[in-house]
């Protein structure tokens, strides 16, 4: 077994479980952040998702509850660790690590999030838990059916923090909070690590230390990225090309809207490529099929919104397409850290319109640098189009129409004001 892993202080439980599940050696987060968490530190961690964040939090909290004197009564409705995510997908995919490392325990692990039966997870949450996965809203209204108490609970994990934020859960959290033991061990796990971040964290931990595994937004340097610009009428045409000539077996495809999610996948399936779209439409049961289609191969092309995308976690996946630019920088980083997962090579694919330019400087500003871009053959964007929009007598008949439509009015205002 790995020394690296045991000076970590981690014990020869979860370091056997560790040897079961093939992890070689810690990653960069978990080196940094399990010791602090085992000492009992607040963390402040700058990690995006598919660096191992969630073992860095994951095994040390499952350690210190094994270990703890203070079991969970069973007559209790207490639960021990608390982590919020702010997706139901992260919340399973949360869940179904924290499942792996905590194997062969008795620690027990629940999720609660909406979009499913909430008396089944009444039913689970019955007698308590050790670990409870759920997001904010959910989570309230359990406490509101006084199916949990947090009461006694030692830990509080807010994981893809910024993300939280962004959907405005906020208020939220803060309602919890008060709720919340106030004598707590609190880990806060955030992709993007700006000002606002850090404020926030700072109110609701104590002397955190800062964890950070890549500098500020700077995306996983496994990635490799292309910016290839191209007509927007043309990009599903392109996408189709690209799966196909380069053999792209797994392709995650980001759209901007839900509507753009469905019909990309309706043209793709034309194209006769295997595609299915997930978003926050569809039912958590339509997602979760999608999803192992996805895994299983049985789909190629994963078609998704942001929000739906998020947790996500596809092993080895190696091609992040996005269809649409993000509206927000942070987004891209997010986006291409679905690949290039845990140290493997991925590749990051931006199709980029005319009007979306600006959509990658604010990226490149954010990163503080330039992406490549490169025109493929066949798919050059026209210059054509915009300089025919500019001059063409089309557009300047509807110019000149427009000023002799807006002489007429102010004759008949002039008219109307004589009379
Ligand atoms: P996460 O960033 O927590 O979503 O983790 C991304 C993936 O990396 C998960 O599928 C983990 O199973 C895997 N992983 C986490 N830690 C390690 C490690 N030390 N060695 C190999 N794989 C790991």
């Amino acid at each position: 077994m790995s020394t690296e892993f045991e000076s970590l202080g981690l014990c020869p439980t979860i370091l056997a479980t560790l040897k079961t599940l093939g992890f070689e050696k810690p990653t960069q987060v978990q080196q940094q952040a399990i010791p602090f968490i085992l000492d009992g530190k607040d963390v402040l961690a700058g990690a995006q998702t598919g660096t191992g964040k969630t073992a860095a939090f994951g095994l040390p909290i499952i350690q210190k509850l094994l270990e703890s004197n203070s079991k969970r009564d069973p007559q209790g409705n207490d639960v021990r660790a608390l982590v919020l995510v702010p997706t139901r997908e992260l919340a399973q995919q949360v869940f179904d690590n924290l499942i792996q490392y905590a194997q062969g325990s008795e620690i027990k692990i629940v999720t609660a999030y909406g979009g499913t039966s909430m008396n089944m997870q009444t039913r689970n949450l019955e007698q308590g838990c050790d670990i409870l996965i759920a997001t904010p809203g959910r989570l309230i209204d359990h406490m509101f059916c006084k199916n949990i108490s947090l009461r006694k609970s030692e830990y509080l994990v807010l994981d893809e923090a910024d993300r939280m934020l962004d959907m405005g859960f906020m208020p939220d959290i803060q309602r919890i909070l008060k709720r919340f033991n106030e004598d707590r061990q609190t880990l806060f796990f955030s992709a993007t690590f700006d000002k606002r971040i850090k404020s926030i964290a700072y109110k609701l931990q104590q002397d955190p230390i800062e964890v950070q595994v890549s500098p500020s937004n700077s995306t996983a340097e496994t990635v490799k990225q292309m910016v290839y610009p191209v007509d927007k009428k043309r990009k599903a045409e392109l996408l189709a090309y690209l799966i196909g000539s380069r053999n792209w077996q797994q392709v995650l495809v980001f759209t901007k809207t839900k509507q753009g999610s469905d019909s990309l996948a309706k043209e793709l399936k034309l194209d006769g490529i295997k595609a299915a779209s997930i978003n926050g439409d569809k039912s958590q049961g339509a997602r979760q099929k999608a999803l192992d289609d996805f895994k299983t191969g049985k789909v190629r092309a994963l078609i998704a919104t942001d929000v739906a995308a998020r947790g996500l976690d596809i092993q080895q996946l190696e091609q992040v397409v996005n269809f649409d630019m993000p509206y927000k920088a942070e987004d891209y980083v997010h986006r291409i850290g679905r690949t290039g997962r845990a140290g493997k090579e991925g590749f990051a694919v931006s199709l980029m319109s005319r009007d979306e330019h600006y959509l990658l400087e604010a990226i490149e500003r954010l990163l503080d640098t330039r992406l490549p871009q490169e025109w493929l053959e066949g798919f050059e964007p026209s210059l054509v189009e915009d300089v025919e929009l500019e001059r063409s007598p089309k557009r300047n008949s509807r110019s000149s129409e427009k000023r002799k439509m807006k002489a007429k009015l102010k004759i008949h205002a002039g008219r109307g004001k004589r009379r």
